[in-house]
C-alpha cells in the first residue's frame, strides 16, 4: 500500500489523543518527519484528562520512577519500558517545549506554572508543529486487518459505538474523513476512569477484536465509600495513617500516608493507593479487610510509652483530650465515643486493660469498606491488555502484526505521585521508535 497524505490514508493511525497518543506521535513525527501520522479522538475535548490531573496542576512524573511504584503485569517488561525514557528524559522533553517542571513532597513534579494547560498546550503545538493530522470528536468504531494494513471506520464523537459496526465490503471505494486506510495502528485509548474525559474502554473492545485477551478491569487510585457512620462528623480531617489491606492467604499490603476523612467515607493519597489492593481482592472473591494504623510508625509498646509518659505529666486530663495529643481532637472525640469510653474518666482513672484496648483498637482500625467511588471517580484503570501480548521492546502486538498499544490500556497502573503519566510517556516513546522504522520500508 502506498500511503499519501490525501484524506482517508496514513502510514500511522494512532487512536486516541491523551497523554500516550500525543507522545507517540510526537516521537514518531521527531523521528520519521516524512511519515503520514493522524490522531483520532473521541472526546469532546482533547487532552481532559491531562487538564484534570494533579488537582488541575499536573503531576507530570516523579523523581524517582522504579518497577515497584507500578502494579498489573511483569515488572520485568515495566524495567525495560521505563529504561527506554526514564523520568530524566521526560524532565529533559519537557524543557524542550518550554515547560520547566519543579519538585514537590513526595517527589512529585508539576510545571512551574502550576497550570495542567501549560503541559496540554505544548504537547499539543508540538503535535501540530511536527505534522501531525489530528481529527477530533471521531470514534474509532472499527479496526479491520487487510493485507497490508488495516481500515479504520469511524463516526462523529456522541452517539454510543455502534454495536454493528460498518462492514468494509470494497475497500477500494473512495472514502471520506470517516474511513482511514493507514499501514500501522497504535491503540492509544486508555481505560475507563473519567469515562467523561473519552476513555469509556471501548479501546478493550477494539483490542479483543484484534486478537487480544483483556484482564479483567477495576477502578484503581480511588475514594473508598465506608458502611455505618463513623465517617461522617469526620468530613472534611486529613491525617497521616497507616493502611493495611489484607487478603486471605496474602502478606498484607502497608501504605503509609495521609487519609481523608469524608461524608462517603476516606480518600487522600493512601486511600487511593490501596483502593487498587481491595478492588482486585473482591474481584477475585477473596476475603479482605482493610484497617488504618492512626499512629503510624507506632507500635503496642511505642504507642503505650508516649501514652503513660503523658499520663505521668498530666494525669488528670481526659482519655479523649490524652488521644488528641496523637490524632486530630475530633477524631479523638469520635474514637473515645464508639468505644464506649465515659466521657470524663481521666488518665489517672484509666487502668491498664482500659488503655491496652484503647491502644489496640487504634492501632488496627477497621475501616468497613462497602465499594469504592467507581470508575467516574477513579484516577486510573487496573488490569488491560496483557504484557505478555505484546513485545516489550516495540509495544507492538505479539497478536495482530501492524498494531501497538501504549498507556493505560495496558495492564500496568502505577500509584498515586506522577507515575501513571511516566507510563504514557515511556510507552510512548517506545512504540515511536518502532513506528519510526516505517519510513526506511
Ligand atoms: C482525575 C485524574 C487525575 C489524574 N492525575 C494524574 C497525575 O497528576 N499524574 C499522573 O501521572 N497520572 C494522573 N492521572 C492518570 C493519568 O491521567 C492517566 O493514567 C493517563 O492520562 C493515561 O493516558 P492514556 O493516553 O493512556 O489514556 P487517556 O488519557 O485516557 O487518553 C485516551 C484517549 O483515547 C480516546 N479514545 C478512547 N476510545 C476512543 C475511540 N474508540 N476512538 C477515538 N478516541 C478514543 C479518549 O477520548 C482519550 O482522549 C489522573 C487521572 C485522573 C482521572
Amino acid at each position: 500500500m502506498t500511503a499519501t497524505a490525501s484524506t482517508g490514508q496514513a502510514d500511522v493511525v494512532i487512536v486516541g489523543g491523551g497523554a500516550a497518543g500525543l507522545a507517540t506521535a510526537i516521537f514518531t513525527a521527531r523521528r520519521a518527519p516524512d511519515l503520514h501520522i493522524v490522531i483520532v479522538d473521541a472526546a469532546p475535548k482533547l487532552g481532559a484528562k491531562i487538564l484534570v490531573s494533579g488537582g488541575g496542576r499536573c503531576n507530570v512524573t516523579n523523581v524517582r520512577v522504579t518497577p515497584r511504584d507500578f502494579n498489573g503485569g511483569s515488572p520485568n517488561v515495566v524495567k525495560k519500558v521505563l529504561a527506554a525514557f526514564d523520568e530524566r528524559r521526560t524532565v529533559e522533553f519537557f524543557r524542550e517545549l518550554g515547560v520547566s517542571l519543579h519538585e514537590e513532597d513526595w517527589g512529585k513534579l508539576f510545571p512551574d506554572s502550576n497550570d495542567a494547560h501549560t503541559v496540554l498546550k505544548a504537547l499539543i503545538d508540538e503535535t501540530r508543529r511536527l505534522g501531525v493530522r489530528i481529527l477530533e470528536r471521531r470514534r474509532v468504531v472499527r479496526v479491520e486487518p487487510q493485507a497490508d494494513g488495516f481500515l479504520i471506520a469511524t463516526q462523529p464523537a456522541g452517539p454510543p459505538p455502534l454495536t454493528n459496526p460498518p462492514t468494509f465490503a470494497d475497500p477500494a471505494a473512495p472514502r471520506d474523513d470517516g474511513t482511514w486506510l493507514a499501514r500501522r495502528v497504535v491503540l492509544a485509548t486508555g481505560g475507563q476512569s473519567l469515562p467523561k474525559t473519552g476513555s469509556d474502554g471501548f479501546g478493550y473492545e477494539l483490542a479483543r477484536r484484534l486478537g487480544h485477551t483483556i484482564i479483567p478491569t477495576t477502578p484503581a487510585l480511588v475514594p473508598l465509600l465506608l458502611d455505618g457512620d463513623f465517617h461522617i462528623p469526620l468530613s472534611g480531617i486529613a491525617q497521616d495513617v497507616e493502611i493495611r489491606v489484607r487478603v486471605e492467604k496474602d502478606r498484607p499490603v502497608r501504605i503509609v500516608g495521609p487519609l481523608l476523612w469524608t461524608h462517603f467515607g476516606v480518600s487522600g493519597p493512601a486511600v487511593l493507593d490501596a483502593s487498587r489492593c481491595w478492588h482486585r481482592a473482591v474481584l477475585d472473591q477473596r476475603p479482605v479487610a482493610v484497617t488504618i494504623n492512626l499512629l503510624p510508625g507506632k507500635d503496642l509498646a511505642a504507642a503505650e510509652h508516649a501514652f503513660l509518659d503523658l499520663a505521668a505529666r498530666q494525669p488528670r486530663i481526659a482519655v479523649a483530650t490524652a488521644l488528641s495529643s496523637f490524632v486530630p481532637a475530633r477524631v479523638a472525640d469520635a474514637i473515645v465515643k464508639e468505644l464506649g469510653i465515659p466521657a470524663r474518666i481521666t488518665l489517672a482513672n484509666f487502668d491498664r486493660t482500659a488503655r491496652r484496648r484503647l491502644l489496640t483498637a487504634i492501632l488496627d482500625w477497621p475501616l468497613p469498606v462497602r465499594d469504592s467511588r467507581g470508575y467516574n471517580f477513579a484516577e486510573v484503570t487496573a488490569g488491560g491488555v496483557p504484557l505478555n501480548e505484546i513485545d516489550p521492546g516495540t509495544l507492538a502486538s505479539r497478536r495482530c502484526p501492524g498494531l501497538s498499544l501504549v498507556g493505560e490500556i495496558l495492564d500496568v497502573d502505577g500509584r498515586i505521585g506522577g507515575f501513571n503519566f511516566q507510563w504514557a510517556w515511556s510507552t510512548g516513546y517506545v512504540a515511536a521508535q518502532h513506528l519510526a522504522e516505517l519510513s526506511r520500508s
